[in-house]
């Protein structure tokens, strides 16, 4: 297998502009992994080979022009199959989008292309994005490398999953509860949120509009802050992004300084209900800030314990109201539709049909919660809950320049573990979602594994809104720090997967 693979976006940069590699060899590489190991793995929904290697080739061509090319030009992604991209299936996981090609780019990948980044292909992920395992994918579930068994997280779990089989250097994911971070904890890779408006969701197709998030996913903090910076920006098509400069993530992940920073360390996220093996990484990890010099002290959000039942109304609320665009006319499914039934009828059956159980179980739920007479009790009330997390964001950022907290409860469970249990499903975002409803930045990067299994710890990054860039100097502190320590990157503790030719 070609070494190719192990190396980051910097490297093959490096690769491509000294003439030691082609766009088209280091695409070639990835692709003959994804066909070695992704029978195992499960992470593409589709691998666009021909449309990978005709973008490899441009760039190559442009590079032999001596045209000037950005730093992750000829570099292979992988992207999460919620993301439109013009003619290639996209089908957010679900059966209802079976077969449909969107006649769009996402802002996100017109900015990809835009910076002659290889798009290899579309990754599994939770259907509609509903979901921490991928589990809920109509297409089957998404195996984590480091243990088959095991899944990889979700929503993104094919996103952080390709980054860890080496399939690619680099992915996109969504996160409106998580689904960047949480997978990339799972995977022992890095997975970026970025504040909340600061990537454009236009060609996203909606889970829940005032929290949805795409952010960049990678196996280091500096490779992710190129991408971050490749795809982050103003949108006009997006009416909720930020029109202020994005924050200059790059030169803070190239910084790495912690000394003098402000740390807190949230009190409610640990304790009981997390897996001893977590919190001693994360311990570990905040000593060794302590050792670089930052400033560590423990800061109280009273309300964080609230999130969770505040984001299962907001969230079942606004994907109810998306999802109604899903009715058999517009797009993908269309089932019973035999020039006897009425439409409604085919809209039920197309419905019935095309939407799994855990996506009817959030409509269901949002529609109640929406439903006059319980608006004000259900929808309102978690509106305010929503108020009391941003304040407690709010005044802990007066006091600390970032807080901190394990990514995650537990590690990774077992693949069937928790499909029957919604509330233990539900739970693994007790840490992300926070961030999520006060639309602040945040990040999980790899901090060592847990000895009860082996498996990675997420060591997670809240940062106050557009100051992204303080999420990449403590990860890539901590990224440089560690590497001391287990000489090189995590990943590279992950074990071979088996190839299958
Ligand atoms: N686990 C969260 C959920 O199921 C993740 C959602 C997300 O970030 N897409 O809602």
């Amino acid at each position: 297998m070609s070494d190719l693979i192990r190396k980051t976006a910097v490297e093959l940069s490096e690769l491509m502009a000294s003439g030691e590699a082609s766009a088209v060899e280091i695409t070639q590489a990835h692709l003959d992994r994804i066909g070695a190991v992704d029978g195992a793995v499960h992470a593409f929904l589709h691998v666009d080979t021909e449309g990978a290697l005709a973008q490899a080739a441009a760039v190559d061509q442009k590079r032999a022009a001596g045209e000037k090319l950005g730093p992750l030009a000829g570099v292979p992604l992988a992207l999460k199959d919620v993301l439109t991209q013009d003619g290639v299936p996209t089908t957010a996981g679900s059966k209802m989008l079976e077969g449909w090609k969107p006649p769009y780019d996402a802002t996100v990948v017109q900015r990809l292309k835009a910076a002659g980044v290889v798009i290899l292909g579309k990754t599994n992920m939770d259907e509609f994005a509903m979901g921490s395992s991928t589990e809920n994918s109509a297409y089957g579930t998404t195996h984590n490398p480091w243990d088959l068994n095991r899944i990889p997280g979700g929503s993104g779990g094919g996103s952080s999953a390709a980054l860890a089989a080496y399939e690619a250097p680099l992915a996109i994911g969504t996160d409106t509860g998580g689904s960047i971070r949480q997978p990339g904890a799972f995977t022992g890779t890095v997975g970026v949120k970025p504040t909340y408006g600061g990537t454009s969701r236009y060609g996203l197709i909606a889970l829940a509009s005032s929290l949805d998030t795409p952010g960049p996913c990678a196996r280091t903090t500096l490779d992710a802050a190129l991408l971050h910076e490749v795809i982050a920006g103003h949108d006009p098509m997006d009416s909720t992004s930020i029109n202020q400069p994005v924050p200059a993530v790059v030169d803070a992940a190239r910084r790495a300084d912690v000394a003098g920073l402000r740390i807190g360390v949230v009190k409610e996220l640990g304790g009981e209900g997390y897996q001893p093996g977590v919190e001693a990484r994360f311990h570990e990890a905040v000593e060794l800030l302590t050792k670089l010099g930052a400033e560590v002290v423990e800061v109280s959000c009273p309300h964080f314990e609230y999130a969770l039942p505040a984001y299962y109304l907001i969230l079942p609320s606004e994907a109810s109201s998306n999802l109604a665009k899903f009715d058999a006319m517009r797009y993908g499914l269309r089932v019973g539709d035999d020039g006897e039934n009425s439409a409604e009828k085919v809209m039920n059956l197309t419905r019935e049909a095309g939407f799994g159980a855990e996506v009817k179980r959030r409509i269901m739920l949002g529609t109640h919660a929406l439903s006059s007479g319980y608006y004000d009790a259900y929808y309102g009330q978690a509106q305010k809950v929503r108020t009391l997390i941003a304040r407690d964001f709010t005044k802990a950022y007066e006091q600390v320049d970032v807080l901190v907290s394990p990514a995650t409860p537990t590690t990774a469970f077992a693949i069937g573990d928790r499909v029957n249990d919604p509330i233990a499903m539900y739970k693994n975002d007790l840490c992300t979602i926070p961030s999520n409803l006060a639309g602040n930045a945040a990040a999980s990067f790899p901090c060592g594994l847990a000895d009860e299994d082996g498996l990675p710890v997420g060591f997670h990054v809240m940062a106050p809104v557009m100051r992204d860039d303080l999420l990449y100097q403590v990860g890539g502190a901590l990224e440089a720090a560690l590497a001391e320590q287990w000489g090189g990157v995590l990943m590279s503790k992950a074990p071979e997967l088996e190839v299958s030719r």
